[in-house]
Parts: structure tokens; sequence; C-alpha cells
């Protein structure tokens, strides 16, 4: 129901030096008014991903993350859930995981045509660990970066991955992905449901809305209808589903929370 991305330079490059988690936990803090069931984030390590989830409170999850922390990074992303397919239980919560463990995904809204496209995953030999529809949106990225795309990085695979997959997805989603091959990069898609960029200095923020990212800047960029946006320290790029360069609308935000 809330979601945040980050990405920054780690603190030796002289910039703002956040940590990701930081900024993440923050963001959803601010995002609590939403409502919520559960909480969880994820981090890009060393080129692994890690990854804490807990149903309840936000102060479940500051909890296991106080018992079992996650490593100062520069690429994290946060979400809290309210849960439309499958309880609100630990698995169920986001991230999932894709791609071996290397992908993880989070999502507000509901994918309609889940059921079909997990048909077509079982067949190909997936399995499933929740019974989300968002989980359906993380296999079939996996699917198409492993297997499609070869999981190539050269050019951008997570990008276009995710384009693919928003070509075969139906219903209202805010998507954020990052995988442990690209790391400093979070790339984020939305249709029928919100997604905001905030732009810093060699950092750049995403959230469901900007109380996700307020605390840090107040320049932001409103994505349109069926738009991707990959976010790094340094660079704000956005497309349409099919790949076409496209343009969100920059404003300053003169809310205060
Ligand atoms: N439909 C997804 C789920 O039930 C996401 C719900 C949300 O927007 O938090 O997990």
């Amino acid at each position: 129901c809330g979601i945040v991305g980050y990405v920054g330079h780690s603190a030796d490059r002289g910039n703002a030096g956040h940590s990701a988690l930081d900024v993440v936990l923050e963001g959803l803090r601010r995002l609590e008014y939403r409502g919520y069931d559960s909480a969880g984030v994820a981090v890009v390590s060393e080129g692994s991903i890690e990854f804490r989830k807990k149903s309840g409170k936000l102060s479940n999850l500051l909890a296991e993350l106080e018992e079992h922390p996650l490593p100062v990074t520069t690429t994290g992303i946060g979400h809290t859930r309210w849960a439309t397919h499958g309880g609100p239980t630990d698995q169920n919560a986001h991230p999932h995981l894709a791609d071996g463990g290397k992908l993880a995904l989070i999502h507000n809204g509901i994918i309609e045509n889940f059921a079909e496209l997990k048909l077509d995953l079982v067949a190909k030999g997936y399995t499933f660990e929740s019974e989300t529809d968002t989980e359906v949106a993380a296999v079939l990225l996996g699917d198409i970066f492993r297997t499609k795309l070869g999981g190539d990085v050269s050019d951008g695979g997570l990008t276009k991955a995710m384009q693919l997959t928003c070509q075969s997805l139906e219903g209202a989603f805010t998507l954020l992905a990052v995988h442990a091959d690209q790391p400093g990069v979070v790339v984020a898609a939305r249709r029928n449901s919100p997604l905001v960029v905030g732009l810093g200095e060699g950092e750049n923020f995403l959230g469901s809305d900007v109380s996700g990212f307020i605390d840090y800047t107040r320049r932001a960029v409103e994505l349109g209808q069926d738009q991707i946006v990959t976010i790094t320290a340094d660079s704000v790029e956005i497309t349409d589903f099919f790949g076409a360069p496209a343009e969100g609308k920059e404003y300053h935000v003169d809310w205060d929370p």
C-alpha cells in the first residue's frame, strides 16, 4: 500500500551517503497513514539481495531488523502491504523474490490476470511461496530477465525485462524491482496506481506519494500512465511499456508533513 525506493552513493563518494535502509524505513514511517497489515524491505548488497519482511505493524519489522540487521547499502526498496490476495502473513508480505533469489519485487495494487499467468509459469516448472498476485509478477519478471534476455545486464536488462513484463500484466500496479546483478539500480512501473520520483543530488527516490521521500527532497517528477522509470544515484530515465522514451512532469513539493 505504501512504496519507497532509493539509490545513492556510498558516504566515501562525498555525496549524501545515506543508508538505503534508513531512507526506506523513514519513508515507510511517513506512509503509515495509508494503512497496512505487513511491511518489508530489500537491499542490494555485494551481488546479493537481502530482505526482511513481517506481518503486522512496522514495529514488528523494526524488531526483526534489530535481531537480524541488514548491511548498510546504497540501494533499497520498502513496502507496506494492504492484503488483497492471500492473508496478512509473513510469507505473503513483500518483497517477493525470483530468479534464484537475485531479484526482489514489491507491488501496490492488483494484477487482474495473475491466475492465468501463474498457470503458465507453473507449467514451466516454477513454484510459488505465497498466495499473492505479486509473486506472479516477480516470477514472470525473473523468467523474462533470465530466459528471454539471458540475464544480460549490459544494456539495461532489468528495465527491458520490466517493459516486457508490464506488456503482459492487467490491472492496477505500481511495481519496484531490484536485481543483484544490477546493483545501484531500481526499476519501477505504474499503471492505474501512483508513482512519484524524488530528485536528489547524487541520490534519487521513488515513492507511492511524496511523503515517501519528503524528508530528503522537494523536487518531484510525477510519472504518467503506463510508464517505467529506471533510477540510479545520478540518473532518472523514463520510457513507456515498449521502451520509447517518455517524460514525467517535474514540480516542487510545497506541502509539509
Ligand atoms: N495485491 C498485492 C497483495 O495482496 C498488493 C497489495 C497492496 O497494494 O499492498 O499482496
